[in-house]
């Protein structure tokens, strides 16, 4: 059976298509099917820029993955890394194992041969654009912070209180797929973890592994939106948790805050839909801006096929950014060909201009 391309919204298709409209379409429209092995040829290959990785991701998603294994370990009642310093040697092993094994195979290019393989921007690229994968120093580093991660989880109050409190997990798994109706949009949310604490607060918690940035706040009225809709919580409360700091912010958003949220989701869904025509099939390429901000673009996944940059594969030095106005001028040029666009949008992409902004800065 064939899976449709359904628009969802999503705090990061959101922070996609802020970002720039042009990736947005890559990655959300123009890679569909690009798994399949009767997919044409460029399918294909954006399907396979879409899933690039890099070091910092992979060890974002390897602690978390971690956390993950572990929580279910003590939901099941056994022993684990927070209680028993064997179950912590074998845990840490194996986070500096899957690290390692992942730049070890990307940096010799095995994703060549097994698309099971995870193929690192730096390695497919090889311009040292973004962070480095290929020095052993720098893998060791990136394990020893996601130690400190882990362990900082382990002896975390929250993890605390799920072993000796028992409290009930309504959430700790990844494959929690289930979107829910918010004002008349779609929504997804994959907390890392929902539990119900002794006093009745439910909470929503997410592990990060970076530093606190703006669109941490935008998740936590997302989350705390998604929350009240699927679960109904007499009281909720939303903790993001830096675990490299580690710090803990917590918030309770009113019910003012998540209604005017709300209204901003649906302002935002409504931009999304309109490049788009029924059933969720995609207006013209042309249509999809490229992004203002070329900074965006040292980094892109699409930077091989998207025609705002300029790459040679001559050497790291030589990829060339065009200017925003360029940018645009190519879109006009773009859509002034033979054939006249389907539609052209007043797109506006100024990304200090995103919705969600006014909930944290006009308070
Ligand atoms: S290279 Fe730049 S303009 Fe092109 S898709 Fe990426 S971010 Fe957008």
């Amino acid at each position: 059976m064939a899976i449709s391309n359904n628009l969802i919204w999503s705090s990061s298709r959101e922070a996609t298509f802020n970002q720039c409209k042009r990736k947005y379409y890559y990655n959300y429209y123009a890679k569909w099917g690009g798994w399949s092995y009767k997919a044409d040829p460029q399918t294909k290959k954006i399907y396979f820029l879409s899933k690039l990785s890099n070091l910092p991701i992979f060890v974002g998603s390897a602690v978390h993955d971690i956390i993950r294994e572990q929580i279910q370990t003590i939901s099941y009642g056994m022993e684990s890394a927070a209680t028993n310093k064997v179950e912590m040697d074998k845990a840490i092993e194996t986070i500096s194992t899957r690290i390692k094994t992942a730049e070890f195979c990307s940096k010799n290019r095995e994703w060549e041969d097994n698309t099971k393989i995870t193929a690192f921007a730096d390695d497919y690229y090889n311009d040292g654009s973004s962070v480095k994968s290929g020095s052993v120093k720098t893998v060791n580093s990136w394990v020893k912070k996601a130690t400190k991660c882990f362990v900082n989880f382990c002896e975390s109050e929250i993890c605390k209180g799920l072993v000796e409190k028992r409290y009930k997990m309504l959430v700790c798994d990844s494959n929690d797929y289930v979107a829910v109706d918010i004002s008349g949009v779609p929504v997804y949310a994959i907390p890392d973890l929902v539990y119900l604490d002794d006093a009745g607060v439910t909470h929503i918690v997410d592990w990060k592994t970076g530093k606190q940035k703006y669109q941490d706040l935008v998740q936590t009225r997302f989350y705390s939106l998604y929350a009240r809709n699927r679960w109904n919580p007499e009281e909720l409360q939303i903790d993001l948790v830096y675990l490299d700091t580690p710090n803990i912010v917590s918030s309770k958003p009113t019910k003012e805050e998540l209604d005017e949220a709300a209204l901003l989701l649906k302002e935002s869904f409504k931009q999304m839909e309109q490049l788009t025509k029924e059933n969720n099939v995609a207006l013209a390429e042309e249509n999809f801006l490229f992004t203002a901000d070329t900074s965006s673009c040292r980094d892109c996944n699409f930077r091989e096929i998207c025609p705002s940059i300029a790459i040679t594969k001559t050497g790291a030095k030589n990829e060339v950014c065009i200017s925003a106005e360029d940018a645009l001028q190519s879109v006009v040029d773009a859509t002034s060909k033979d054939t006249q666009p389907e539609k052209v949008l007043p797109v506006e992409d100024d990304t200090s201009n995103k919705p969600w902004r006014s909930l944290f800065e006009s308070k």
